[in-house]
């Protein structure tokens, strides 16, 4: 890892605006709701963007047409927590502990094509070298990914 310092709300700024082509084509409604100050973070602000790409890749990619993502912020005691939600059909609970796994991509009716199954193992391996934690919550509403850094 190359760890430095860099605002958080920025990078996810500049990310959301390179999938803008996607997010139009499926008519998708997108809210970015960033802590109103900047978020100084401890990181890697590339392999970071590799994470935030990932997630919003699998956001667009597995939300329905015309459905919303919400990009958020939070600041929690010395940690931000970044969250991409998705809302469409939950992820099977029998599927969720695999997500994770290399290669794995969910049952054929909901792979969605295209995908090698390893965005998220490599999500969650760069965020694991940064000690800190990705998890999902999937349900009725929709799907939420939320991973931390250290704020400095
Ligand atoms: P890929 O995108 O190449 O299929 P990932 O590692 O990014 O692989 O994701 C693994 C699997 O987790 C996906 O194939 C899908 O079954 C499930 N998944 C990931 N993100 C979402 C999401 N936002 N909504 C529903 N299912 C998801
Ligand atoms: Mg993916």
């Amino acid at each position: 890892l190359r760890i430095g310092t860099f605002d958080m709300n920025e990078l996810i700024r500049q990310r959301v605006i390179k999938f803008e082509d996607k997010i139009n084509k499926k008519k998708i409604e997108v809210s970015v709701i960033l802590y109103d100050k900047k978020i100084k973070v401890k990181g890697d602000r590339d392999r970071i963007d590799q994470v935030l790409t990932n997630l919003m890749d699998n956001a667009i990619k597995f939300v329905n047409e015309g459905g919303k993502i919400e990009v958020k912020t939070e600041i929690k005691d010395d940690r931000v927590l970044v969250s991409v939600f998705n809302n469409g059909p939950p992820i099977p609970k029998d599927d969720i502990k695999y997500i994770w796994d290399r290669f794995h991509k969910g049952d054929k009716s909901r792979t969605k094509g295209g995908g090698t199954g390893l965005g998220l193992s490599i999500a969650r391996q760069i965020i694991n070298r940064h000690n800190q934690t990705i998890w999902v919550e999937s349900g009725e509403k929709g799907t939420k990914f939320t991973f931390t850094l250290e704020i400095v």
